[in-house]
C-alpha cells in the first residue's frame, strides 16, 4: 500500500472545511445544505453515489472571476476550460455568465455548441488534434485554433486550405516555468509534452505567419492546473511579453495573448488562488503590450461548487490500525485521490454526524484496487454504517473523470439553483453498461 502523503498541519475540522467553504452550510436540523437546500433531501430521493453542483456558486464565481479582471483595467475574454465539467447544464449556466469555451476535442466543441456556446466563443487547444477534429473547428468556424507543433501548423494550414477556411491560429509556447504543482498537473516545464519549445517558437511563429489558410495572431500558453501562487504566472507572463515584443520586433504583427487556465483553489488548507492577484500579474506582464487577452480557467469556477455524495457501506475494523470505511463512492466515480494523490474534504450529512467525536480512519471505496482510496488515516468525525458524507471541491475533475470499472454504473447527477434542484442526469442502469455490446453469432451458436 502507498504510503499515506504527509502534511505539515492536521487535517481541517468540519468546522474549519465549512469556514474555508461557504458555499456550504451546517444547520443544526437539516445538516449540510447547499443554496439552502438539505443535501440528505437529495440523498434521500436521488440516492448515492450522486453528484450535486451548485448554480449558483458557478454564477458567483464566474462573476468573481470576471470581476478581478475589471478591476484591474482589463478587458479579457473568459473560455471555461470544458474538460473540468461538461455537462449542458453546467456549460449553459457558464454561457450565460458571460463565458466561451476552451475546448480539447471534437466531443467538447460538439458539446459546447449544444449548450448554445457560440462558435466565435470557441477555443481548441490539445497537443494531438486529429484531421478530423480540425476538419470540424473549421467547418464550424470557431474563434481560434491554439497549436502545439511545427506539424500541427503544416496540416491545419492544408485543411484549411482545402476548406478554403482561414483559422486564427495562436501558437502555444512552453515557457519551461515549474508551476509548483503536481507533476501530473504541470504542463509548462521542457520535456513535457505540451506546447512549442520556448526557443523554437519565434522561428515557427514566422513560418506560420507566411502559410496560407491560418492567420497567425498571437502566443497561448498554459503552465499547469491548481497554482495558487503568483510566481510561476508572472514567470510564464514575462517570457510571454518577451516573446511578443521579439516578434514585433522581427516585423511580425501579434494581436493576441491567451493566458491559459491553472488558478487554484482551496482543497485542504492552502489558501485559494486569488483571482485579484492572477489579474495583477496579467496587468503587469502582459497589460501594456495591446493585444486581446483571453484566459482558460476550469477548476477554480467549477471545483467548489460540486460535492459527491455518499454513503457509509461498512466500517472495517483492522486490529492496530485505523479502521477502514467503505463508501458506496469509489474511484471510479472520483478518480483525483488516486491519480493526483488528492486531498478532497469529507463532512457528513447529517447535523449529529457532523459533531461527533473525531477519530482516524481510512476511507476507501469497493473497487477491487489499493489505490481506490479517498483518504488515508484521515482524522473526521466517527462515521458509522450507513452515514452519508459529502466529498468536497468535486466540481471539476470530477464526474468528467469517471469510468464504469468493476460495472459500477455512472452516478445520477443533480443541480440546486436557488432552493430548487433538479436531476440533470440520471442513474446510469446496469443495463445500459452493456446495451451497445454484441456477442458473435460464431461465439453463441458454433457450428
Ligand atoms: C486544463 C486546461 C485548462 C484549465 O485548467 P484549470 O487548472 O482547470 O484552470 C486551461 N487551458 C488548457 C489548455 C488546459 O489544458
Amino acid at each position: 500500500m502507498a504510503e499515506p502523503i504527509s502534511f505539515s498541519t492536521p487535517d481541517p475540522t468540519v468546522r474549519e472545511l465549512l469556514a474555508t467553504h461557504p458555499q456550504l452550510t451546517l444547520d443544526v436540523q437539516c445538516g449540510l445544505m447547499m443554496e439552502g437546500v438539505p443535501l440528505s433531501a437529495i440523498a434521500d430521493e436521488v440516492g448515492t453515489p450522486c453528484w450535486v453542483m451548485s448554480a449558483g456558486t458557478l454564477r458567483a464565481r464566474a462573476q468573481r472571476l470576471s470581476g478581478a479582471m475589471m478591476q484591474a483595467g482589463l478587458s479579457v475574454s473568459s473560455h471555461f476550460a470544458v474538460k473540468a465539467n461538461d455537462h449542458l447544464a453546467i456549460l449553459k449556466i457558464l454561457a450565460k455568465a458571460g463565458l466561451g469555451a476552451d475546448v480539447v476535442s471534437a466531443g467538447e466543441l460538439l458539446r459546447a455548441r449544444r449548450a448554445g456556446i457560440p462558435a466565435s466563443r470557441i477555443v481548441f487547444s490539445g497537443v494531438g488534434k486529429t484531421e478530423a477534429e480540425l476538419r470540424l473547428a473549421l467547418a464550424e468556424g470557431i474563434a481560434q485554433v491554439n497549436v502545439e507543433s511545427a506539424e500541427e501548423l503544416e496540416i491545419l494550414s492544408a485543411l484549411a486550405v482545402e476548406c478554403r477556411r482561414e483559422m486564427t491560429v495562436l501558437l502555444r509556447v512552453n515557457p519551461d516555468v515549474d508551476a509548483g504543482t503536481h507533476a501530473k498537473i504541470t504542463t509548462g516545464v521542457a520535456g513535457n509534452k505540451f506546447g512549442v519549445p520556448w526557443d523554437e517558437a519565434l522561428a515557427l511563429y514566422r513560418h506560420a505567419a507566411g502559410l496560407p489558410g491560418i492567420r497567425a495572431a498571437g502566443y497561448a500558453m498554459h503552465i499547469g492546473s491548481q497554482i495558487l501562487a503568483a510566481a510561476p504566472f508572472r514567470a510564464a507572463y514575462a517570457r510571454l511579453a518577451a516573446l511578443v515584443r521579439a516578434t514585433r520586433e522581427a516585423g511580425l504583427a501579434v494581436s493576441a495573448v491567451d493566458c491559459g487556465g491553472g488558478l487554484g483553489i482551496c482543497y485542504r488548507d492552502e489558501g485559494e488562488g486569488s483571482p485579484d492577484v492572477w489579474a495583477g500579474v496579467i496587468r503587469a506582464e502582459l497589460g501594456d503590450l495591446d493585444v486581446r487577452l483571453a484566459i482558460e480557467p476550469g477548476r477554480w469556477i467549477a471545483a467548489p461548487a460540486g460535492v459527491l455524495l455518499s454513503t457509509v457501506v461498512l466500517r472495517k475494523a483492522v486490529t492496530g490500525e485505523a479502521p477502514f470505511i467503505v463508501l458506496d463512492a469509489a474511484m471510479n466515480d472520483l478518480l483525483r485521490p488516486s491519480l493526483y494523490d488528492a486531498w478532497h474534504g469529507i463532512v457528513p450529512l447529517s447535523p449529529r454526524d457532523a459533531v461527533a467525536a473525531a477519530e482516524t480512519a481510512t476511507i476507501v471505496g469497493p473497487v477491487c484496487e489499493s489505490g481506490d482510496t479517498f483518504a488515508q488515516e484521515r482524522v473526521l468525525p466517527r462515521l458509522e454504517r450507513g452515514a452519508r458524507v459529502a466529498v468536497l471541491d468535486t466540481g471539476a475533475y470530477g464526474a468528467v473523470m469517471s469510468s464504469t470499472y468493476n460495472a459500477r454504473p455512472l452516478a445520477a447527477e443533480v443541480l440546486v439553483d436557488g432552493g430548487r434542484w433538479s436531476v440533470i442526469r440520471p442513474r446510469q442502469s446496469v443495463e445500459a453498461l452493456w446495451a451497445g455490446e454484441t456477442i458473435p453469432d460464431w461465439i453463441k451458436h458454433p457450428a
